[in-house]
């Protein structure tokens, strides 16, 4: 059975690596590889090596750094069938779902491309006589970053294509779920023409991931995964005096006023539930439903619930694969189990899918629940996949003040015919990311991402300008050349 190593220094390395654990193929079941788990001491290890880099990559001039990430921008467009099915295999995504995901974590790389511009600074000229100031931004040097199984690639590409841009070097620290698309991802950076040690993946857990909160020679960590974890890594990282930039969790409301086009709704809707399974940081799992809209609307996301594929993610017929664990799959049909109990009406159940050929996977199918209320354990918790909860509410007043009150602010859509609601939701929402007859409103990479309240933790969002700041710190230049009676004074040859 394959072993997924680390990536130290431009070689994959077992380092002192001894725990392990499995990585699984969520459509069969069954076991596919083994991961390494680091040891503090392989953190240091990777440390060391990153350290040694910085000093030649910190120098290093923007046309160089801008060289290596058009490479590097080609290559994931050579390779993107290959790596779409690596994330597949590992994540149960279906391959388009992976090619987009690849796609949209390419946008950041040719954000980077053009660093040179993001980091040009600002000068005043004559602020007091004689006097001049400018300001310019440096690396911070060693940067880490731990990420989630849900986008293997793409949200590793929201940290790492700005951190080595700016003239950082990286350890990233992978979901150990779905660890290898880090590893392939490494092998095409060396291909670029990244010096060895700037780039470097170190596989791991919970230990893993406390060697670099508390590694004194990382200077600032970024973290996308679940609000618990993320609250946990932006206080114990910042004790140790590091930057954090941490985003947490999402329960993403869309309101569907009863002016919009229903079909169009309901047809983004199903895909922005029921896509990879549910398991996005901006999938929309909760429909708020205002007055007239309700019947109409749960009648056509039953239908379209209904006509979703489900199987294998590498099968071109599926819509929708399997989720991540067998954990993940009891987690959402217990969710759907605890929905009826307390009085949601199931209007599709997923719970009992069989995928022929396929008994081992951890499928769920789509599940649609109406009549939720936001005192149900399916309204509250994070279930993260494939089930749509329905809230009713009378006017967009209330749809806005159910948003508001839920802990959660990563994304949220409204679905209407009037600029007057859109414009009044999008002023009063208290949500970062903000789609209008757009249900997954994701920036793009030249604006940065991140959410409100329990779905970012401290203040800093990630990629786009936001992440050149992140990653860099800035120097103000305050300068006088003294005026001299000789006048100017050039050197000669004598
Ligand atoms: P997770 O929080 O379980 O894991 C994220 C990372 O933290 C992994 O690398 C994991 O190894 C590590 N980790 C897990 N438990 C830890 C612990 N106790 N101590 C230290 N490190 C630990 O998240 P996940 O299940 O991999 O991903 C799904 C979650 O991520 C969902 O909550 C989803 O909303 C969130 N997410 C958010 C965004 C966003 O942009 N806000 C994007 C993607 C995913």
């Amino acid at each position: 059975m394959n072993t997924i190593e680390h990536w130290i220094n431009g070689t994959t390395t077992p380092a002192g690596s001894t725990r392990t654990a499995p990585v699984h193929n969520p459509a069969t079941g069954h076991q596919q590889a083994t991961v390494l788990l680091a040891e503090p001491s392989d953190v240091d290890t990777a440390v060391a090596a990153a350290a040694k880099a910085f000093e030649s990559w910190g120098e290093s001039s923007l046309s160089q750094r801008t060289k290596v990430m058009f490479a590097f921008r080609e290559l994931l467009v050579q390779h993107e069938d290959e790596l779409a099915k690596i994330v597949s295999a590992e994540h149960g995504k279906v391959i388009d779902d992976a090619r987009g995901e690849i796609v949209r974590g390419r946008e950041v790389v040719e954000y980077a491309c053009g660093i040179a511009d993001a980091l040009k600074g600002s000068f005043s000229d004559q602020v007091s006589r004689d006097v001049d100031v400018h300001d310019f931004r440096q690396p911070l040097g060693v940067v880490a970053g731990i990420t989630p199984f849900n986008f293997p690639v793409m949200v590793p590409l929201w940290m790492h294509p700005i951190a080595i841009a700016t003239g950082n070097t990286v350890i990233l620290k992978p979901s150990e779920r779905d660890p290898s698309a880090a590893s392939y991802v490494a092998r095409l950076y060396t291909e670029a023409g990244l010096p060895d040690g700037v780039f470097n993946v170190v596989h791991g857990d919970k230990t893993t991931v406390d060697a670099i909160l508390d590694h004194p020679d990382i200077a600032a960590v970024s973290f996308v995964g679940s609000t618990p974890i993320a609250r946990y890594v932006h206080e114990r990282a910042t004790a140790t005096g590091k930057r954090v930039q941490a985003l947490g969790g999402a329960k993403n409301h869309a309101v569907v006023l009863p002016d919009a086009d229903l079909d169009y709704a309901a047809n983004h809707l199903t895909a922005a539930a029921f896509g990879s399974a549910g398991q996005r940081c901006m999938a929309i799992s909760v429909g708020v439903a205002v007055g007239t809209a309700g019947d109409r609307l749960v009648e056509i996301l039953e239908r379209k619930a209904r006509e979703v594929q489900v199987g294998p993610g590498s099968d071109p017929g599926s819509d929708m694969g399997p989720v991540v664990t067998a954990a993940a799959r009891d987690r959402v049909i217990h969710s759907v189990t605890r929905g009826a109990e307390q009085g949601a009406t199931v209007v599709v159940d997923g719970r009992d899918l069989h995928v022929a050929g396929h008994e081992d996977g951890f499928f769920v199918g789509p599940s649609l629940l109406d009549h939720v209320t936001t005192d149900m354990d399916a309204y509250r918790e994070e279930i993260f996949g494939p089930v749509l909860a329905i809230v009713r509410v009378e006017t967009v007043e209330e749809a806005i003040a159910v948003i508001n009150s839920n802990p959660y602010g990563n994304g949220t859509a409204i679905f209407t015919g009037s600029g007057e609601a859109a414009r009044k939701f999008q002023r009063e929402v208290k949500v970062g990311m903000i789609g209008v007859n757009v249900p997954v409103p994701v920036p793009m990479s030249y604006y940065s991402f991140g959410g409100w309240k329990d779905s970012l933790i401290g203040d800093s969002p990630i990629h786009g300008p936001a992440g050149v700041r992140f990653y860099t710190r800035a120097k103000v230049v305050t300068t006088r050349w003294p005026h001299t009676e000789a006048g100017f004074n050039f050197p000669t040859s004598s």
